[in-house]
């Protein structure tokens, strides 16, 4: 017997009709390249992807057609979020700083027929299309009188596509299993791989984000996307935003402390998201250059860190500065990305300063719909007990079944289950704890050391602005840690304050064999340590360090 309930499907159209309708003037600041601030709001929006829908399907544009952007944080980026996949068409988002070879890859391989781009991010694509041959346009996201010199030929103008007369009366009907947007994985090795999300699964994703042990977004929150629009849909923002009726506030290219600072403090910002190292250089400027009014100005609630481990030392100096609770999330392009975020559970109500942030130094809980599990090496399930390490698998609606132009269900196991690559424990409450990427664990004596964990330690030294680890090849015990220190702009430390600092926080067997004070560490397009760079640099250090020695 059927239920008789409407089987309305789950769109990205849904999202916005329901903000247009329900929060129709509240407020989407947007930084534009000029530092100035353009004002708009969800009604605005919801008219201007009406246009874009049109527009398209005047150049010609079928449902399923791709359409790529490589664009900021800015208004027109968020009016194509809605405007693209409403119509039927699968918005592909691109990371512009990514090599430029990456760049060609990824919108080849997506196949989209137009891309969209910024204007200050025409000189990346102007020397790429002629090695795009199924771009057929380039939209440019400027105003007509704005339109730079290129030598692109027939660009469009963003403002002729929302400025003409015509716009979609309705928004059309479409299967909630479609695809909405394509985003590929940042891939350290390997080609980039493209993650294909459904109307349903980014519906069902935006709305767990609204949940109180999630992001707990609702109409009064004012979101500062610092999560760039094409790192996995920021992290789900502007269909959660739209759900739950929010403010945002969209900071352009500048991630600069003082930007993000200045737009926190003039709009109210009570939420935002990013990786830690976003938060850290934010800290930094907040502790050293900002005094105690400039902090209270500032009306942040929660911040959502995510991406990478985020250390004990980014949660202790939110709360010491800010009185802010960080909120760890782990998740990947794969899953969406959020699938746990770390919240504290009743019990937890009385522990001590120091537990509770140790506490939300772990990753947290699977929010509702996603299943975690770890298993050993032959796929056995590992226990929940907060020692055994494992590889994390995981499942649900919102979690993929195959890349890009795979066959469905060619990422699954037999019990269709996701491999993360990452290595964690499960605690009997349910606490994920990332210990490593697979390919980074360190293995020692035929047992294993954390990176991470590592990482985490030296980092809470004063002195240390970011830590990385990585296993460098040993004589002896197959692998041993390496530890690369970056310092606070103006800081000295020797190896042996490092040493002593770590002694009593890691065991004595984890203790790296030697550090190595660094200008500065190499990150990915969006912002993890680049390992596989520090490994081709000091792979061969206890090699090299041996042979000196002899
Ligand atoms: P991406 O697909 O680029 O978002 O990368 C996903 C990977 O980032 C995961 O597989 C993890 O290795 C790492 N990651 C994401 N969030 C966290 C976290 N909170 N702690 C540790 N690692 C994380």
């Amino acid at each position: 017997m059927n239920g008789l309930m409407q089987a309305q499907q789950l769109t990205t159209a849904m999202l916005i009709r329901h903000a247009a309708t329900n929060h129709p003037q509240r407020e989407i600041v947007s930084r534009g390249a000029d530092g100035a601030l353009a004002r708009s709001n969800w009604r605005t929006v919801e008219r201007h992807a009406r246009h874009i829908a049109a527009g398209l399907a005047d150049l010609g544009l079928k449902p399923g057609d791709r359409v790529a952007t490589l664009a900021w944080n800015r208004l027109p980026h968020l009016e194509l979020y809605y405007g693209v996949s409403g119509a039927g068409m699968v918005l592909h988002t691109v990371n512009p700083r990514l090599f430029p070879e990456q760049i060609r890859y990824i919108i080849d391989h997506g196949g989209a027929r137009i891309l969209c781009v910024d204007a200050d991010l025409l000189p990346i694509i102007e020397p790429l299309l002629a090695d795009l041959p199924k771009i057929e346009r380039v939209i440019v996201l400027a105003d007509q009188a704005d339109m730079p010199e290129t030598r692109i030929a027939d660009p469009i103008s963003y403002q002729s596509l929302i400025g003409g007369p015509s716009a979609i009366a309705a928004w059309p009907d479409i299967d909630e299993n479609s695809a909405s947007a394509l985003c590929y994985t940042s891939g350290t090795t390997g080609n980039p791989k493209g993650v294909l999300y459904s109307h349903r699964s980014t519906v069902l994703h935006a709305m767990s984000a609204l949940a109180n042990d999630s992001m707990s977004l609702g109409a009064a929150d004012s979101i500062l996307v610092v999560t760039p629009l094409f790192h996995v849909n920021a992290w789900g923002i502007p269909y959660s935003a739209a759900m739950a009726g929010s403010k945002l506030v969209l900071p352009g290219s500048a991630l600069d402390p003082v930007s993000l600072y200045e737009l926190m403090r003039d709009e109210g910002v009570t939420f935002s998201l990013g990786v830690p190292t976003i938060w850290f250089a934010f800290l930094d400027h907040l502790e050293r250059e900002r005094a105690i009014e400039d902090r209270q100005a500032l009306k942040l609630d929660r911040i959502f860190t995510g991406g990478a481990a985020t250390p004990r030392s980014l949660i202790e100096r939110f709360r010491s500065l800010l009185g802010v609770e960080t909120m760890q999330a782990w998740g990947m392009t794969e899953t969406s990305p959020v699938a746990t975020v770390c919240r504290p559970l009743a019990h937890h109500a009385d522990l001590s300063d120091a537990d509770q942030i140790d506490l939300r130094a772990l990753q947290g809980r699977s929010v509702f719909g996603v299943e975690l599990r770890i298993e050993d090496e032959d796929g056995h399930e590992l226990p929940r007990d907060g020692e055994a390490a494992g590889l994390l698998k995981v499942r649900g609606p919102w979690v993929l079944n195959a890349y890009h132009g795979q066959p469905a269900g060619s990422a699954l196991d037999a019990g269709g289950w996701f491999d993360t690559g990452d290595v964690a424990k499960i605690d009997p409450d349910g606490f994920l704890q990332i210990t490593d990427r697979a390919k980074d664990v360190i293995k020692s004596g035929g047992e294993w050391i954390s990176s991470i964990d590592l990482e985490n330690a030296a980092v809470a030294h004063p002195k240390v602005a970011e830590a990385a680890v990585i296993g460098v090849a040993h004589p002896k015990w197959q692998e041993r840690p390496l530890l690369l220190v970056q310092l606070h702009p103006g800081e000295t430390c020797t190896k042996e304050e490092v040493m002593e600092h770590l002694a009593d926080k890691v065991a004595r067997w984890w203790l790296p064999d030697d550090v190595i004070f660094v200008e500065e560490l190499p990150h990915t397009a969006t912002g993890k340590l680049l390992k596989t760079e520090l490994r081709k640099r000091h792979g061969d250090h206890f090699a090299a360090a041996a042979d000196a020695v002899s």
